[in-house]
């Protein structure tokens, strides 16, 4: 999945975030107000419960370079979510540290519940890094839940619900804020569903694989490589990609995040247009979660051709 880059920005918040916890308070304690604290440990969680909590609870989300799949919480930050009064997991095995760490089960959601029978479990999966992150698997269960939007919208009915349960007062206004984000996920749904109904079972290869639940919800045909937005593949990563292309002939590649030029360039040389849908584990620099979702299907209409309408 996608490594960010630290920029100075992320390293002085670091910095700000460490001389915090060394001083004995942890990130963000110092503004909810009074409110009910709900830990989120991925973005899209995050920003279903601030769509949907508005401005009745304190959403907390970490700062955290990289991946959350591949996360590993501090003490400051554990002490953090044990101390909150909410808080939103996503299941599907993408909490590797909750084995480690005793969190109260009377507040913990697991919001992929609801599907759990349908989760997709990852066979024959190899051990590989990403960046600064060191060494991970894909092994297990595919945990990229909320790429199909149905799921999303279980998860999205899930937090509510939790919601609801923590803060009954305030159910009125949870509800009316859930319904708008519903109705924005059951939109995106569709205009997903038609989009890759165009591209219908044009072969497609993706670069890395966390795209499970996405392929089947929108019966696309995805074969996996293991590469990194910004790294260049190498001749043998090219090679492998050479060996798919002769019984999957893919004309484009998916890409987690931007791809470097120099990798654009050398798919371009083998016949492989490169299209970027962002699962937006992370916060993204620019925009909100529904804001990357909508790029993700207008540059899914590009594979689409001019068929799509
Ligand atoms: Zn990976």
């Amino acid at each position: 999945m996608r490594t960010y880059f630290p920029n100075l920005t992320v390293l002085a918040l670091v910095v700000l975030v460490v001389g915090c916890d060394q001083s004995g308070s942890s990130d963000g304690d110092a503004d909810n107000n009074g409110k009910p604290v709900v830990y989120a440990t991925n973005y899209p969680l995050a920003y279903f419960a601030e769509r949907i909590a508005g401005d009745t609870a304190a959403v907390r989300f970490p700062e955290i370079d990289g991946d959350p799949a591949f996360w590993r919480p501090s003490d400051a930050q554990v002490a953090d979510m044990q101390g909150a009064d909410l808080i939103l997991t996503n299941g599907a095995t993408y909490e590797k540290w909750a084995k480690t760490v005793s969190l109260p089960p009377k507040k913990t959601v697991d919001t992929s519940v609801s599907f759990a029978s349908a989760l997709i479990e990852i066979k024959d999966a190899t051990t590989h890094s990403h960046g600064s992150e060191g060494e991970h698997s894909h092994a297990g269960t595919a945990f990229t839940t909320w790429m199909d939007f149905d799921q999303a919208r279980q998860q999205a009915i899930a937090v509510r619900d939790a919601l609801v349960k923590a803060m009954p007062d305030d159910k009125e206004t949870l509800n009316a804020n859930a319904d708008a984000l519903l109705a924005d996920l059951a939109k995106l749904h569709e205009d997903m569903r038609s989009v890759t109904t165009a591209i219908g079972d044009r072969p497609l290869v993706a670069s890395h694989p966390v795209y499970q639940y996405f392929a089947r919800q929108y019966k696309l045909k995805i074969e996996s490589v293991l590469w990194e937005p910004e790294t260049v593949p190498t001749e043998a990563d090219v090679a492998d990609l050479k060996r798919i292309l002769k019984d999957h002939p893919a004309a484009w590649m998916i890409w987690e995040g931007e791809p470097a030029s120099e990798s654009v360039g050398l798919l371009k040389g083998i016949g492989v247009e490169s299209v970027i849908v962002d699962p937006a584990g992370n916060r993204p620099d620019q925009g909100d979660w529904l804001s990357v979702m909508k790029r993700n299907i207008d540059n899914l209409r590009a594979v689409a051709g001019r068929s799509s309408n």
